[in-house]
């Protein structure tokens, strides 16, 4: 499964923690993030994440380019809902992508933890046909 993980600043410390808790469910999963958060998982876990540019530099976008091409098969986005993000645009067009591609998303950590289980399950084996049966291709 391709998941990627994004947090808002004052939600950096819960993300890390969270995928600490968690880092055997994301093991063997090839893993993308938004530049700062990727790095601070990576600081605190034997993860290998692929780094995308920091959310108000455009690493949401990055990321929405890949659910766009239905490859993203789970976000979790922890977002700061008290605090104003100078990226707000990029931030509701992911969420929007999210919605238009029917992607798993959870955008605080009690629904993350959800979805992580359901990943462990293997609950989201549907993905894999999506990627095998890309629409328009043979
Ligand atoms: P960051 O980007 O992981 O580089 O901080 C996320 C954000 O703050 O939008």
């Amino acid at each position: 499964m391709n998941i990627a993980l994004i947090a808002h600043d004052r939600k950096k410390d819960e993300m890390v923690n969270f995928i600490i808790a968690y880092e055997s469910a994301f093991t063997g999963h090839k893993l993308y993030a938004t530049g700062t958060t990727g790095q601070r998982i990576m600081d605190s876990t034997s993860l290998v994440i692929h780094r995308f540019m920091s959310g108000p530099l455009g690493g949401d976008q990055q990321i929405g380019a890949l659910v766009a091409q239905n490859e993203m098969d789970l976000i979790i986005f922890l977002r700061d809902p008290l605090m104003a993000q100078p990226h707000e645009p990029d931030i509701t067009a992911l969420l929007r992508l999210c919605d238009v591609m029917g992607i798993p998303l959870a955008t605080n950590v009690a629904t993350a933890e959800l979805l992580v289980r359901a990943l462990q399950r293997g609950d989201f084996a549907w993905r894999e046909l999506v990627h095998k049966y890309k629409p328009g291709e043979a």
